[in-house]
């Protein structure tokens, strides 16, 4: 039976044989590594994916759609909404290791460490940024993650410091990840065709990252972000009188002028003065 698609759920199903097969050699499988998908809906990447891997873990929020691939005879499904699901504990689950001596160019970067998930998808849009959120609360169990995303959110993701794309998301994703826009997708690769361009992400955990509360980093980025055109003195500068400041930072700058180890060097500082 057709399915339709569900607005709700953000479904836009790639149709482009030459868009997804692009999208899956960018990921690279290899047989029996620990492989999740998000949103596999009709099997479109899910389909290449697990030809080449033999197994794949998929989570599918539609129970019309999970019922379709619990036929398929390779996949496992966890039929849930993706922020539901505990990924350390699904890796634990999974029991699968990652390949020795077997990395992909693509993910040569990734740590070679044993028992780590690569997270893969074309993630429903309307909440695209709360799975990315949720997923940095399991970073230590990630090799890599691959996502389609609305172009333009994967600007801001990867932006350099004094662009106009350089924002909070810049911030809260590049201290953890390396990050890189791999590829471009029409809106016409889709059906129903989304009203955006699409872009897909690579996204790669650095192997030895600041030790940081992420809350408080989250705090002052967002408070320096709160009014992106003010010098930081009128903003952030008043939150840090608060709290009783004393290091050096200079709030002569406006937020999208500050680098990213420099707003984590203040909160590293600060995080006693929030506890
Ligand atoms: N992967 C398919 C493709 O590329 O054609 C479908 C992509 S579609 C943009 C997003 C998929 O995510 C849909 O199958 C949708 O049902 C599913 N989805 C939406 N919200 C979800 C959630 N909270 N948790 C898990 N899956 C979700």
């Amino acid at each position: 039976m057709k399915h339709i698609a569900r607005k709700r759920f953000g479904q836009h199903f790639l149709t482009d044989d030459a868009i997804i097969h692009a999208i899956v050699d960018a990921i690279a499988p290899l047989p029996g590594q620990a492989v999740v998908e998000i949103g596999p809906g009709l099997a479109a990447l899910t389909q290449p994916l697990v030809e080449r891997l033999g197994h794949l873990t998929v989570i599918e929020i539609d129970r019309d759609l999970a019922a379709q691939l619990r036929q398929h005879p390779h996949l496992s499904v966890i039929e849930s909404d993706v922020l539901n699901v505990h990924f350390s504990q699904l890796l634990a689950a999974m029991g699968s290791a990652w390949p020795q001596g077997q990395a992909a160019d693509a993910t040569a970067s990734a740590p070679a460490v044993a028992r780590k998930l690569r997270v893969v998808g074309n993630l429903p849009y309307n909440i695209s940024t709360p799975i990315l959120f949720h997923l940095l609360t399991h970073v230590d169990v990630v090799a890599d993650q691959h996502f389609m995303l609305q172009k333009e959110v994967i600007d801001r993701m990867v932006a350099a410091p004094c662009t106009s794309d350089y924002s909070r998301l810049s911030v809260m994703l590049q201290w953890r990840y390396q990050m890189h826009n791999v590829l471009f997708v029409p809106p016409a690769s889709f059906e129903p065709p989304p009203r955006v361009d699409s872009a897909v992400v690579r996204m790669v955990p650095w192997d030895e990252p600041p030790v940081l509360k992420v809350q408080t980093l989250a705090t002052v980025v967002q408070v320096a972000f709160s009014q992106r055109r003010k010098i930081l003195r009128n903003t952030l500068g008043k939150w840090l009188d608060e709290h009783q400041f004393e290091g050096d930072f200079d709030l002569q700058r406006r937020a999208e002028e500050v680098p990213v180890e420099e707003y984590v060097r203040l909160a590293q500082s600060l995080a006693s003065a929030t506890d």
